[in-house]
């Protein structure tokens, strides 16, 4: 747990189009307090991973600001913002290279100590160690993974960069019962103390969750918690 978590973010009356044809998102304005997770909820086509593009400023923004701890982003660099988020999404992507190179990432000065430690804590470590050369067997093709194990290893590395937030994309795709309460389990450690957006497909994320958001055609039409809403 991060002692002292960091990773308030504001949205101040965000407007957003992908082009001029079309506003996508319209006046969102939500806050989110350090350490806070925030479910966002929403039938398809609402905006959610729109409002996750934006935070991680893959975009800009036509109107409106996003602000990290008293930072509007659009003053800081897009390596300075991904820098401050893990990221598991839906799509979990793993590359050519080892188990260890992908936990590691990008990231400099990981020692073998805590790639172990942060598989480990995701239970995953005991599936690594029954590949054929452990933490450095290469992985060609993702596909050679089932859905559950690419999920808990992108978990790992997203354990292991240890940023103040965290973005995630619940996949919906179904594991079995076993699988899912680890993947459940892991994700719980990883918000564990780290402000926590959360585009949320489980009952059990929304019902711990400290906000709510729950949009549609891009706006927020309700927010509040499991109680409230
Ligand atoms: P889902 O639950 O299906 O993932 P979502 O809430 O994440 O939906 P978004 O992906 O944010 O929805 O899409 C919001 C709207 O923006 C949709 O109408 C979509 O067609 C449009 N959109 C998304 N990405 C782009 C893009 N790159 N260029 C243009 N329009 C886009
Ligand atoms: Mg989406």
């Amino acid at each position: 747990t991060l002692p002292n978590p960091k990773g308030a973010v504001e949205f101040k009356n965000v407007r957003f189009g992908y082009n001029d044809e079309r506003v996508i998102i319209n006046d969102f304005s939500a806050k989110a307090e350090p350490g806070q997770k925030i479910a966002i909820v929403g039938p398809t086509g609402a905006g959610k991973s729109t409002m996750v593009n934006l935070l991680m400023r893959f975009y800009d923004i036509n109107s409106g600001q996003i602000i990290i701890d008293s930072t509007p982003i659009m003053d800081i660099t897009r390596e300075a913002v991904h820098d401050q988020f893990s990221m598991v999404l839906q799509d979990t992507w793993l590359f050519e290279g080892t188990v260890k190179e992908n936990l590691i990432y990008n990231q400099t000065n990981i020692t073998d100590e805590q790639v172990v430690a942060a598989a480990k804590a995701v239970g995953v470590d005991h599936f690594i160690n029954t590949l054929p050369n452990g933490y450095d067997s290469v992985l060609k093709d993702a596909e050679e993974l089932s859905v559950g194990e690419r999920q808990l290893l992108t978990i790992a590395r997203a354990l292991l960069k240890d940023a103040p937030m965290l973005i995630l994309d619940e996949a919906t795709s179904s594991v079995d019962t076993r699988t899912e309460e680890m993947i459940q389990k892991a994700m719980d450690k990883l918000m564990e103390g780290r402000t926590s957006f959360v585009i949320a497909h489980r009952l059990s994320t929304i019902k711990n969750a400290d906000l709510i958001l729950v949009m549609k055609d891009g706006d927020i039409i309700e927010s509040g918690n499991h109680e409230t809403l």
